[in-house]
């Protein structure tokens, strides 16, 4: 039998989690889905009903608003890695408590690390406090920050509204695709700084 690569056995490890209480209201544990070598991660802050009842995230409609955005730039939804900050969906869909956060932060963090992305995307406000607990999404989408954090180092995040925002309202629409269609240049760019 071959010997599975190090993202898909740290992933089984995660879905075998029970650290927090989360495990016990949810389905499955959404650990993330793509590329182990994805050059872009991109972070939401909780799945979904959709995404807890397939285990994958970023599913349904929101899933498909990302979907048709990743095609408008040509990136494959297999090339990227999509996960996010807490692995199972809290009950009623209600924000993950700061305790939740924390537990879970083990796992994101790992998988940070494994991967090693260009640049991390994070979708919506609760993604974007995960890494800069005062910033305001209003203030800072379509903007690379580079920020230093003690267990993963230096990263560059590129903060955007959520697609679940982008699909009710018109003007915040505008603006995630707008921003969204930026990251083909900054990856560019970062390429070429390194
Ligand atoms: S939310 Fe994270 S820490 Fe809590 S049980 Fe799920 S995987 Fe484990």
């Amino acid at each position: 039998m071959s010997e599975k690569a190090p993202l898909e056995k740290f992933n089984i490890k995660i879905s075998q989690c029970t650290k927090c209480s989360l495990r016990a209201t949810c389905q499955r544990v959404v650990f993330g889905s793509g590329s182990a070598e994805a050059q872009i991660m991109l972070l939401g802050e909780a799945p979904g009903k959709k995404e807890d009842e397939l285990g994958i995230p970023f599913v349904g409609s929101t899933g498909r608003i990302l979907d048709k955005m990743l095609e408008g730039i040509k990136i494959k939804r297999e090339d990227v890695y999509l996960t996010n900050i807490c692995k199972c969906r809290p009950p009623e869909n209600r924000d993950p408590l700061p305790e939740e956060v924390t537990t879970c932060a083990y796992w994101l963090e790992k998988q940070i690390q494994i991967i090693n992305p260009k640049i991390i995307i994070t979708l919506g406000r609760f993604a974007l406090n995960y890494f800069l607990p005062q910033a305001k999404i209003s203030a800072v989408h379509g903007i690379i920050l580079e920020i230093n954090t003690e267990k993963i180092g230096t990263i560059k995040i590129f903060p955007l509204h959520h697609p679940a925002a982008a699909r009710i309202n018109r003007q915040t629409r505008a603006l995630f695709t707008q921003d969204f269609q930026k990251i083909p240049t900054i990856l560019k760019q970062i390429k070429k700084e390194q």
